[in-house]
């Protein structure tokens, strides 16, 4: 972790002797001389601790603080001060808005070990944090451990796979087999390791670290040698387990015998613990397996798994369609059923064939598990067959995203700018700031897939107050470099909009950065909008008061209700590319985007189209009446250095023109 440090003290002096200190021991020092500067420094300084100062002019470091603790709760503040300042700051120790007290004049040892634990506390508090996400978002097993074996929490899914005693409060020591005990402890883990351990019923896990911290660990759980319900009421003696299955498919695979696998997922599980009852909901899953046992009478084999997953293995099948009508003949009887609950079965087909789909049996099986978990997450109920890409892309997808926990701290985000044109005027009338992701392994990463995946893993606040805070710096900054610059764009998506102090941040913001609310716009979607219209409206009012301008981004991929968007202030409409894609050879795309343009117009808004390629589109849009134009025939999005080069060159160029 990067030790950075910001000094706050009106004293040159103290500030020169604690910055020599504490640069000297390896920490990255900023200083400021009150607290204005101070909350200046922090705009652009990402640091964990401030030590400060308490008596100083204009801002004291009461005040300072509580404004720290609001505006980044995560920082960890240090107060140095004489002894009579004791009662004062006791309030804020007990606000939680200071986590020390350090007495003037100071030991040199003694002040740098409170600094040292300062840091300790902020890495801890980061730990819990991420945990607690993960924890909250993941549908792995995971678990948190205080070291050295001390569960603190578990996720539903966690208590799942590994039984209701899997609680706060008890040692993870106390589920392995002895011979296993010491050898967590032994063996720290460091984050993407795994190693395998056998639970008390011998059943194996392989246990893999997730984040790791200074007080504790996040482990992930996955059984490895038997993926049957670990707490199972039941136990059909007619169905194989896990390891039966792996080696039957490996059998079949050496001896290069076709044999078709069909995962069965029973998607009304959870409605029916709901419902009846987890006990009664097992039962009625036993009921099922029973029926399908019978119905395949010696056609093949059945394995019931964790996740209510079934897998059927049905042996020397003739073609894919010779497969499927077996496969067919088993599960519609069953699903057919009049049973009441078994009418309310709701499930996910998908299947593989052996030997063209792998030849590693357990990695067929995962594999096919996977894609059945995937296709379950969508409301499909056909057969489908297992598609591989789209398994590597899925298990690239929750690499990803583990690591996109990381991607804000880890400084691996930037914004590029794309320009608006003005199509009346010719001549840029604004950017629009977009996300970037470069991550040491995986490279660039396109919004277009992290974005979904942090809207729903809950990254995407912390992400989005990131992007927030740097377009407001770079827009400040333009602005009072004298670059004439129009509107700044951003993208809000709508899990930043439900935050509660979401308004009360923007205006903080904008104090701290100084930045001209009229020189910014917020890009909103139209699906949430409508979906949340009464909480939307409150929200966008506020905005709109602050003098920030609104945009609907993306108009045409969703309901397109122009009447809708009427009662809310908006203030540009940005008409999608999809929609545009054939205008130079569709002439009812012409008249759909003229009538558009023609309502929006009406309504006071301007009229902006994305994705404009060609000089053509340019000018049928033009002609059609859009405002603004935003695409590759202008400029892709840039780095910032290169995009203010392009508005010198479009200034020099509107300068030669009459
Ligand atoms: P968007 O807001 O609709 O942004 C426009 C996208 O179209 C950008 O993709 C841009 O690079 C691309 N584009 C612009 N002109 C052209 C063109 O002429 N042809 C083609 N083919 N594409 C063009 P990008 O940067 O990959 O962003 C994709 C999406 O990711 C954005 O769509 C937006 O929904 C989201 N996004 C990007 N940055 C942020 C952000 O900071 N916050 C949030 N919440 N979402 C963001
Ligand atoms: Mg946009
Ligand atoms: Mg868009």
């Amino acid at each position: 972790m990067d030790k950075s440090l910001l000094l706050v003290d009106d004293d040159v002096g103290i500030i020169k002797a604690l910055s020599r200190l504490l640069t000297r021991s390896g920490y990255t020092v900023k200083t400021a001389q009150s607290g204005e500067e101070a909350l200046n420094a922090l705009l652009s300084f990402d640091c964990k601790v401030v030590l400060t100062d308490f008596r100083m002019p204009y801002m004291d470091g009461g005040q300072l603080l509580s404004k720290i603790k609001r505006l980044y709760p995560d920082i960890v503040a240090l107060v140095l001060s004489g002894y009579s300042d004791f009662e004062s700051v006791k309030s804020l120790l007990n606000a939680g808005s200071a986590y020390r007290f350090l007495q003037k004049p100071w030991e040199d040892d003694e002040l740098l070990d409170e600094v040292e634990n300062a840091f300790t506390h902020y890495a801890k508090c980061l730990f819990q944090r991420q945990s607690q996400k993960m924890l909250l978002a993941s549908s792995d097993a995971l678990v948190e451990i205080s070291y050295p074996s001390l569960i603190s929490q578990a996720n539903i899914a966690a208590r799942k796979l590994l039984g209701e005693t899997f609680v706060e409060g008890r040692l993870l020591d106390d589920f392995w087999v002895e011979s296993d005990r010491s050898r967590l402890h032994g063996q720290a883990l460091s984050i993407g390791q795994s190693m395998s351990m056998r639970l008390l019923n011998h059943t194996e896990l392989e246990v893999t670290c997730r984040l790791a911290g200074p007080s504790g660990v996040v482990l992930s759980f996955h059984p490895v040698t038997d993926g049957e319900l670990l707490n199972a009421v039941f136990e059909l003696p007619s169905l194989i387990n896990y390891q039966q299955l792996v080696s039957l498919i490996g059998q079949y695979l050496n001896a290069s015998r076709p044999m078709v696998l069909v995962v069965i997922k029973i998607r009304s599980f959870e409605l029916w613990s709901r419902m009846i009852g987890y006990s009664e909901a097992q039962r009625t899953i036993e009921r099922i397996a029973l029926q399908l046992r019978n119905t395949m009478g010696e056609s093949g084999q059945l394995a019931l798994l964790a996740n209510e997953q079934f897998v059927l293995c049905l042996p020397d099948v003739a073609s894919e369609m010779n497969a499927l009508q077996k496969a067919a003949a088993i599960i519609d009887p069953v699903t057919g059923q009049a049973d009441v609950m078994l009418s309310q079965l709701d499930y996910a087909v998908s299947y593989c064939l052996i030997p063209d789909d792998g030849d590693d049996p357990r990695t067929v099986l995962n594999n096919l598990l996977l894609g059945n978990m995937m296709i379950a997450e969508d409301a499909v109920r056909m057969f489908m067959r297992y598609d591989k890409q789209a398994v590597e892309r899925k298990k690239h997808q929750i690499s990803l995203n583990q690591a996109l926990f990381h991607a804000v701290e880890q400084g691996q985000l930037f914004l590029n700018f794309q320009a608006k044109f003005d199509v009346a005027e010719y001549a840029l009338s604004g950017c629009e700031a977009l996300i970037r992701w470069s991550h040491p392994d995986f490279g660039m990463v396109s919004p277009s897939l992290f974005i979904p995946l942090a809207e729903q893993h809950g990254q995407m606040v912390d992400i989005g107050y990131w992007v927030l805070k740097t377009a407001f710096i770079t827009a400040a900054k333009w602005h009072s470099q004298g670059v004439q610059f129009g509107k700044m764009a951003i993208n809000i998506s709508g899990r930043q909009l439900m935050e509660p102090d979401f308004i009360h941040w923007i205006k903080h913001h904008i104090q701290l950065t100084g930045v001209e609310p009229t020189l910014l716009e917020f890009e909103l979607t139209e699906t949430f909008l409508l979906n949340n219209l009464d909480d939307c409206a409150i929200t966008l009012n506020a905005i709109a008061e602050l003098g920030i301008s609104i945009a609907i981004d993306d108009f045409g991929t969703g309901y397109s209700s122009l009447s809708y968007l009427s009662k809310l202030p908006i203030n540009v409409l940005k008409i999608d590319r999809s929609l545009i894609l054939d205008i130079e050879s569709n002439l009812n795309t012409e008249s759909l985007v003229a009538n558009v343009v023609r309502l929006a117009h009406d309504l006071n808004m301007k009229v902006v189209v994305e994705g404009i390629e060609t000089l053509d589109q340019l000018n049928i849009v033009k002609y059609l009446g859009c405002d603004v134009i935003q695409g590759y025939c202008i400029s892709k999005p840039q780095l910032e250095e290169d995009y203010l080069a392009l508005l010198t060159s479009f200034e020099s160029l509107s300068a030669t023109m009459p």
